[in-house]
């Protein structure tokens, strides 16, 4: 190779490099079991039902006005239906994407699929006819037994629903429950420490599932969906997530853009009673193993399992 061969060759590779670099990473943010993660009395008193949801939407709006949240509507009582009706209208006009999560979150492994799409189509929310109307599986339950499976996917797609997969699967929820065992219990250094240690775990996962999720799609990041948790954890620490995101590259993008990336359309063909990333249905379904994202760390489990 002569000089001037090899100094273009060098500047091919640092230009391809370059462009490697710059690839865009894409996630669309999804927030399940709206109005939120209360109990049934806090979801049924007005005031305190406008000052949760009213807390967590002044959140996330500045941030992440393209988030789609996902609401069991089932969980508000009929004393509160009215101001139910008027969150959704309020949140649709604020921009959210709104998508039915059922309206009581049952546990398909529990019940037939007849009485699971009963609840499917409790769990409604309307919305303007010429959107998408999406669905999230309670649990990412998609059925235990093919028969099941192929039932449920079925009665989705009668009544019309795009199910919304998700990438980036995280155990917030764990976290959640013990950050609200601290808040319950005013201790707020305890708070810090569960919200620090949820960082960077979500920070660990991304670690695991970059590399990971690129294997499905031959070496490029294809656009990810994160899964959270409307609850006191992420009002207070999702801004935090969301930077972590922003300094690792991503780019915030709807549900509707994100679920146009290829791998969307990969075969899924898991079936087992256990809700899990759809990355790793893909990967069992391509014929290779999955491999498991972190845990959260030891502590926050043994607190989680001594409530
Ligand atoms: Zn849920």
């Amino acid at each position: 190779m002569n000089i001037r061969t090899g100094i273009a060759t060098v500047a091919t590779v640092l230009l391809l490099a370059g462009q490697a670099a710059a690839q865009p990473r894409t996630v669309a943010v999804t927030f399940d079991d709206l109005p939120y993660q209360a109990s049934a009395a806090e979801l049924c008193d007005a005031d305190t039902l406008a000052a949760l949801t009213d807390g967590f939407i002044a959140m996330l709006k500045p941030l992440d006005a393209r988030a789609t949240l996902f609401i069991n509507r089932g969980k508000v009582c009929a004393a509160q239906a009215d101001r139910m009706r008027g969150l959704l209208t309020g949140w649709l006009a604020g921009g959210f994407v709104l998508g039915n999560h059922t309206a009581n979150h049952p546990n398909i492994h529990r019940m037939t699929v007849e009485a699971w799409l009963a609840d499917v189509e409790a769990g409604d929310i309307g919305g303007p006819a010429s959107a998408p109307k999406y669905f999230r599986h309670p649990y990412l339950f998609t059925g235990e037994t093919p028969e099941k499976k192929a039932a449920m996917a079925a009665g989705l797609a009668e009544r019309g629903y795009t199910v919304a997969p998700v990438t980036i699967d995280n155990n917030d929820w764990m976290f959640a429950a013990v950050y609200r065992k601290a808040d319950l219990a005013g201790d707020g250094a305890l708070k810090r420490r569960i919200g620090e240690a949820y960082v960077k775990h979500m920070a660990d996962v991304l670690d695991h599932y970059e590399p990971y999720s690129a294997e499905l799609t031959g070496g490029r990041e294809p656009a990810q969906v994160l899964l959270l948790h409307a609850n006191h954890l992420n009002r207070d620490w999702y801004p935090q997530i969301h930077a972590l995101y922003l300094k690792r590259g991503y780019r915030f993008v709807s549900l509707e853009e994100a679920l146009r990336d290829p791998v969307y359309a990969l075969p899924e063909t898991y079936v087992k009673a256990n809700g899990v990333s759809w990355l790793h249905r893909w990967t069992v379904s391509a014929g290779r193993p999955i491999r498991w994202e972190p845990d959260p760390p030891d502590w926050i489990v043994k607190a989680y399992e001594a409530k």
